[in-house]
């Protein structure tokens, strides 16, 4: 080892130390005669001070030329920084290292952008073609150190709990789980393809039947599905399956899991939990309470339903509408007519005809049109169904229920965005149960499954399967935070006439059904136990732990959100010879 400390170690109780540094030379400071060197690492940042008294001539000769990013290695003594030049705000603030001695171990050109802030005024692409630049900065390096510590914490608390972690291979099939796959042409078997796995789902499912009773991996997943802000065509998950077990046994698993690592890591990521135990939602709930599958419960601001109070309304878009709700904005009374124009565009976005704006002053509700035209007694409904105080905003939407949920929840989200009500310090956990377990895909004219299609329906709707469908519940769970999925999972089905009517159901024939899912139907025969799982999203937790907008700033090289690496300059085009091999032609 050529250093004796890290950047970041060195303390005023190391005060006359002979130490040796290295790293990278962060800023460059020229003080009448004296250089100051701050010299970075991952773990942290000294102050190198450059006596020409002390070094020999050449070595500060050389350091006169060092600029930042050059990379040095430093020999030298701790001495305590005079009184008042001590920095607080460092954690090695207290010293200074005198150097003796200084080797350059590499030049640096100057960078594209500047390493000393933590990026978020940088275009993204130009942080991605660099990313080993950009991984230099602070804010990456805690990112990095703050996944590794939660995948060590998963990892140990699954051994912990006797699960093993079992590798399920990448080479996959095409056996589609929802999202498009990535295909992989092979050599040996011209013109045929694996499929890279959306998830291990069927493998890990194969393992129960197996015996292995608990599984677990660090798993990496692909989809080809148009990017959005936290997506990746890659990504990790904690994948999870158990056998013998209920649906309570799963989360209380993840559930105490994740309350250990808020704990246990409070001095990293500065987190605490908003709801311990995790609060629990029905679909149902989640949805007419905040037109929303995976809500942000760090504020309230529920959704309320007027609909039967509005009913015989003079108010004509009240009267004529399938249904009236609204959400109430606190504090915003105030708002011009420019101001609640753009919420009135806003709600339209999302798919709403309107928005009914409601000021509630000193005086009551107000309003354009509408608050002339309501009664006393509806008035004072609004305000008791929203719970709404002098000097709030009422916001409504007069349409069919799923128009106005969806409009009302975006809503929720933009007014909350605004207000600040969010505590960005604050995890605000929960489970979301009682999911549907089949939707009506209108444009195929096909029922979807919500989750897969090895999900089990609740045991007393197995009835309702061929005559009902859009009725039955699936055994689902889906682990939210902060308006964000955090990860899904279910009871699976076990059993092989279950698992074919459900195929069944989704439009597969017989013969389409085993050509893509023979293992499982096959493997059902044998013995397989009830079993469940889940796959908390790997990237997706360290990115809110880390209070980060999107799961980029915790992959080391993500691809940006067009699916490209710019850095390797990927996907790229393959050779005539590498095309000729795998018996592929390219037509575009
Ligand atoms: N395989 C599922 C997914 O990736 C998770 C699970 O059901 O365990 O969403």
């Amino acid at each position: 080892m050529r250093k004796t400390h890290t950047a970041g170690a060195l303390r005023a109780t190391d005060e006359g130390k002979s130490v040796i540094l290295a790293g990278w030379v962060h800023r460059r400071r020229d003080f009448g005669g004296l250089i100051f060197v701050d010299l970075r690492d991952r773990y942290g940042m000294t102050q190198i001070t450059l006596d020409p008294q002390r070094v020999p001539a050449e070595v500060f000769k050389a350091v006169e030329g060092i600029r930042a990013e050059y990379v040095i290695e430093v020999e030298g003594t701790v001495h305590l920084r005079p009184e008042k030049m001590r920095n607080p705000k460092l954690a090695t603030g207290d010293v200074e290292v005198f150097a003796t001695k200084v080797i350059i171990h590499n030049a640096a050109k100057v960078p594209p952008f500047p390493i000393d802030t933590d990026g978020t005024d940088v275009d993204e692409n130009l942080r991605l073609k660099y990313r080993y630049l950009d991984l230099r900065r602070e804010r990456m390096a805690r990112n990095l150190t703050l996944r590794h510590k939660l995948i060590k914490h998963m990892r140990d608390y699954m051994d912990r709990n006797g699960f093993i972690e079992v590798e399920t291979p990448i080479l996959f099939k095409s056996t589609p789980e929802g999202a498009r796959e990535y295909l992989v042409p092979s050599r040996v078997h011209p013109g045929e393809f694996y499929a890279l796995p959306q998830s291990p789902q069927q493998l890990k499912q194969l393992l129960m039947v197996g015996g292995i009773e608990r599984y677990f991996q660090i798993a990496r997943c692909f989809r080809d599905e148009d990017q959005r802000a936290d997506r990746q065509p890659e990504f990790t998950q904690l994948d999870v399956e158990m056998s013998f077990v209920d649906r309570d046994d799963v989360m209380a698993l993840i559930e105490t899991m994740l309350v250990q690592f808020t704990t246990e890591q409070a001095a990293l990521h500065g987190k605490r939990l908003l709801y311990t135990p995790f609060r629990r939602l029905t679909f149902a709930e989640a949805m007419g309470r905040y037109g929303n599958d995976k809500p942000d419960l760090r504020f309230g601001m529920e959704i309320f339903d007027v609909t039967v109070a509005t009913r015989d309304s003079q108010f004509a878009v009240f009267a004529g509408a399938p249904g009236v709700r609204g959400i109430v904005a606190p504090g915003c009374a105030a708002y011009t007519r420019k101001q609640t124009d753009e919420l009135i565009e806003f709600a339209r976005k999302e798919g709403a005809k309107g928005l009914v704006v409601l000021h509630h002053d000193p005086e009551g509700i107000r309003g354009s049109g509408a608050g002339a035209k309501l009664s006393e007694a509806e008035k004072a409904a609004l305000i008791a169904a929203g719970g709404s105080k002098p000097g709030d905003l009422l916001l409504l939407v007069a349409d069919a229920e799923g128009i106005a949920l969806n409009a009302l929840g975006k809503l929720r989200v933009e007014m909350g965005t605004r207000l600040k009500l969010a505590d960005p310090n604050v995890l605000a956990f929960a489970w979301v149960v009682d999911f549907p377990m089949f939707t009506w895909d209108k444009d195929d004219s096909r029922w979807v499954p919500n989750h897969h299609l090895f999900t089990a329906p609740r045991d007393e709707d197995l009835d309702k399967f061929e005559t009902n469908p859009g009725e039955v519940k699936g055994k689902q769970y889906d682990l939210v935070c902060n308006g964000y999925e955090a990860g899904g999972g279910s009871i699976r089905i076990h059993r092989r006439d279950v698992q074919l009517r459900v195929m069944s159901l989704l439009g597969l024939s017989l013969e389409e059904a085993y050509k893509k899912f023979g293992h499982m139907l096959d493997a059902f025969e044998y013995g397989a136990p009830p079993h469940g799982g889940i796959a908390p999203g790997v990237d997706r937790l360290a990115m809110l732990f880390a209070g980060e907008p999107n799961i980029r700033e915790v992959i080391a090289f993500p691809k940006n959100q067009q699916a490209a690496d710019v850095m390797l300059g990927i996907p790229s085009a393959a050779t005539d010879k590498q095309l000729k091999e795998l018996s592929v032609s390219v037509t575009l």
